[in-house]
């Protein structure tokens, strides 16, 4: 899926906005989150568009297992790999998806509670 100029996450991949690069590859880029909901709390987004985490795990099976493995990289690399980390997909506007490009948290740092973000 081509970019959308009218899509965020697609503008930051681009570069046409700024965010702080945590990692990127061919295929992920992964940047922290502007509004951080514990110690580390880094987005990862596939660079191609795709809607939600099920409409890329329909359209690019292996896209979605790149972002997974781009999401322990970053624990590994923010040194939160041993403690434990929260990998979340926020999908559909009742679950708090706000940004409608496919996006994984990764958040930890701190003991988490609960389900929610
Ligand atoms: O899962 P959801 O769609 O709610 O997550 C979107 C996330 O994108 C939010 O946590 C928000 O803080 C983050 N964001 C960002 N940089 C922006 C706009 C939103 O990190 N420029």
């Amino acid at each position: 899926m081509s970019a959308r100029a009218d899509c965020l996450f697609c503008r930051i991949v681009a570069g046409e906005i700024p965010a702080t690069i945590v990692h990127s590859n061919d295929v992920t880029v992964a940047f922290r989150d502007i509004n951080p909901q514990a110690p580390t709390h880094v987005l990862v987004v596939p660079r191609e568009h795709h809607a939600n985490a099920a409409a890329l795990a329909e359209e690019s099976p292996e896209l979605l297992v790149e972002v997974m493995r781009a999401g322990a990289a970053v624990a590994e690399r923010e040194g939160i790999a041993d403690s434990g980390y929260r990998l979340l997909f926020n999908t559909g506007p009742d679950a708090g998806q706000t940004v409608f490009h496919a996006h994984l948290h990764v958040i930890g740092g701190e003991p988490l509670g609960g389900m929610a973000q």
